[in-house]
């Protein structure tokens, strides 16, 4: 007997289906299967820096909150899942190739520090002390020590550990009865009429030596924008389009975007093997911030994550599991799905 259906299971759903496992109610989550969902290809920066852009103050509080949750979520998942997730606490750096790149990261910067984020400026000898394999043409850049990375297949993977039977596929095609959560990512549009759209995104993976880099580099480069996440294993993923489309082509283009942006930040990369390219749609609302809340009665919704759902993950997990056992966290309220009716 079900006492909750939760209806998608990648990162979103899965960790909600844990917390709601932790209450002590019994989960099905229905979930289409394998790897269709945005965490396959999401890098997994942990940037409530990073992330901070001009406006969107209520999405920051929360960006922030979860990454305060970060560390007890991994820390815990880990030991009952018995599963290394390569949860990364070494902090990132903000690179700026050309002068017009440095100005531009500059505003952000100062930005930033107004909201009491950590940033230290750093000059280019500095930063090459960090990261030693950067290219002598950096301008400069910025320590953010409290961008974190962790590895989104590997949390999936911990979470399907702990849920086991409970996960079943099967691709839903209207709600279930009863007390049901909706954490079906792009799915979400088609089984509640949310505005949640699909935002193609590319990155690639490539393998060389470990340690060739030491910690997220988001980089400004020539105007373009590109991140480089180093796992302890030589992998490095590199991201990420961002385009309002729908297909899953990857196009010459932008492989070669992205690759021309790592290798004029860090000429080592290409030595490196190219080992993957992959596609994916990050679910995304009208104003880019997820859709938390009651749907109607017996139905709450966490979908529509955008860019940041890895970051969410703790947070979205402890505030709807309150919510499906009655307690109304008042970080929802900013989220609720009535602010697209
Ligand atoms: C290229 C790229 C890079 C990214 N990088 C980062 C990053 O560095 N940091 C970060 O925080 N976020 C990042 N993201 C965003 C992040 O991946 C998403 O916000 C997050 O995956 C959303 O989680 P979700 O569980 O809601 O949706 P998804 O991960 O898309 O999972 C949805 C699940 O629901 C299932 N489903 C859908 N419809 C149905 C249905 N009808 N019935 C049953 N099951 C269904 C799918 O199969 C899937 O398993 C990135 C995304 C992309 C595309």
């Amino acid at each position: 007997m079900t006492d909750v259906t939760v209806v998608g299971g990648g990162i979103i759903g899965l960790s909600v289906a844990w917390r709601l496992v932790q209450r002590g109610l019994t989960v099905t989550v229905l979930d289409s299967g394998g790897d269709e969902g945005a965490w396959y290809a999401a890098a997994g920066m942990l940037a409530p820096a990073g992330e901070t852009a001009f406006g969107q103050e209520p999405l920051q509080e929360l960006l922030l909150e979860s990454a305060r949750r970060w560390p007890a979520f991994a820390a815990e998942l880990s030991l009952e899942a018995g599963y290394d997730l390569r949860f990364d606490t070494t902090g990132a750096v903000d690179v700026a190739l050309t002068g017009d790149d440095l100005a531009e990261a500059r505003r952000l910067w100062a930005y930033r520090e107004l909201r009491d984020l950590k940033v230290r400026p750093l000059p280019p000898s500095e930063l090459r002390e960090l990261e030693p394999a950067l290219s002598p043409r950096v301008r400069g850049g910025a320590f953010l020590a409290d961008d974190w990375q962790v590895d989104p297949r590997r949390v999936v993977a911990a979470l399907r550990a702990v849920l086991g039977d409970a996960v079943t596929t099967s691709r839903v095609t209207s709600l279930p009865e009863g007390v049901t959560v909706v954490a079906a990512g792009l799915g979400t549009a088609a089984l509640t009429g949310l505005p949640v759209r699909p935002v193609k995104g590319l990155v690639l993976r490539l393998r060389g030596e470990p340690g060739v880099l030491r910690h997220v580099v988001n980089g400004y480069v020539d105007g373009r924008h590109v991140y480089l996440v180093p796992r302890s294993d030589g992998e490095v993923v590199v991201g990420a389009t961002q385009e309002e489309r729908a297909d899953f082509t990857v196009t010459a283009g932008s492989v070669l975007e992205l690759l021309r942006s790592a290798t004029d930040l860090v000429p080592e990369l290409a030595e490196f093997e190219l080992t993957e390219t992959v596609v994916r749609h990050r679910p995304s609302t009208p104003d880019n911030a997820p859709v938390l809340g009651p749907l109607g009665a017996g139905v709450v919704v966490a979908a529509g994550h955008h860019r940041n759902g890895v970051l969410l993950t703790p947070v979205t997990a402890d505030l709807i599991a309150d919510l499906v056992v009655g307690r109304v966290d008042p970080l929802l309220a900013a989220f609720s799905p009535g602010r697209f009716a």
